[in-house]
């Protein structure tokens, strides 16, 4: 059954770390539906269970970032659903292990930035009036950022790159890792953090487009690093818990309806930091 007129929010990879936080905070603050999304059924669905154990009602989707199919379906789902989308989180990604470098740099840059890309190209045109984005990117993406060349600062600080040009920039540093000279073409030697800066510099496009296209409509988009999260990504020894870390990226999602900002920044601790 269609019911168009209630609003929803969504968080991707939201089976457990902050993505599961973020949405058992979503269900207890937001007034609508919360969908949690997974790539693998099993685990959402005991992750719903959980939050149903604690009187908490999210709805359940199944969503695998890298897969155009599985991110199509969702976006079906919520058009029938719900006629388009209030709230979207995307928090989905992984870390790097010790693997060659290259191949960090490929996975990372596939489910972090292009991942990630491709959730935003079928997702952002159903966002409605007032909507609000998050994309969890992380504060290596400014290390990473600033240990780049000058020239490659300069494009990724531009206000005026384009998404295809950035494309193009993640895409040459999966191939100059390839080819053994990311170092000589000024790439940074973190493969996550060169992924992030294509998560927080997509937002800054995305944010962009929106006020040139949508003024109207009011969407916030914004990038977020949620802090050092004892996760499995970032183990046991990290400052914050997952609740803490869920924080910033859910003042985010529930910005109040006359917020004119932030949009189209990189946010910490609930502050805009200067990218
Ligand atoms: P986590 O506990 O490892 O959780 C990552 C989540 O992403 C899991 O639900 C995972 O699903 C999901 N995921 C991975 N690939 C996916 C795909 N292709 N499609 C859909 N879901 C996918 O890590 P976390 O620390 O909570 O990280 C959440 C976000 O915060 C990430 O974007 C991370 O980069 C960012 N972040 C974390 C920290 C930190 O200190 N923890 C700091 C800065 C930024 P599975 O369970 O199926 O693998």
């Amino acid at each position: 059954m269609s019911s168009s007129n209630q609003v929803v929010a969504l968080v991707t990879g939201a089976n457990k770390g902050i993505g599961f936080a973020i949405a058992r905070d979503l269900c207890r603050k937001f007034s609508g539906d919360v969908v949690l999304t997974a790539r693998n059924q099993a685990r959402g669905r005991a992750a719903v269970q959980q939050l149903q154990a604690e009187g908490l009602s999210p709805r359940f989707h199944q969503l695998d970032i890298d897969d155009l199919q599985s991110i199509r379906a969702l976006r079906d789902f919520l058009l029938k659903e719900y006629g388009g989308l209030d709230v979207l989180i995307n928090n989905a990604g992984i870390g790097t292990d010790p693997t060659q470098f290259h191949i960090q740099a490929e996975a990372a840059m596939k489910t972090n930035f292009l991942g990630t890309r491709a959730v935003c190209m079928e997702l952002l045109p159903l966002i409605k009036p007032q909507g609000r984005v998050v994309n969890v990117s992380s504060t290596m993406s400014l290390d990473a950022l600033k240990n780049c060349s000058p020239e490659l600062q300069q494009k990724f600080r531009s206000d005026t790159i384009t998404e295809e040009e950035l494309v193009g920039l993640m895409n040459k540093f999966v191939e100059d890792t390839k080819k053994g000279m990311h170092e000589k073409e000024g790439w940074p030697n973190s493969a996550y953090g060169v992924s992030k800066i294509g998560v927080t510099v997509l937002s800054r496009i995305h944010a962009r487009k929106l006020s040139q296209q949508r003024r109207d409509d009011k969407i916030l988009l914004n990038a977020c690093c949620p802090g050092w999260v004892r996760t499995d990504m970032a183990g046991p020894k990290a400052t914050k818990s997952p609740e803490e870390g869920a924080e910033t990226p859910v003042y985010l999602a529930l910005l109040p309806p006359d917020a004119e900002g932030p949009h189209g920044q990189f946010v910490q601790e609930k502050k805009v930091e200067q990218w």
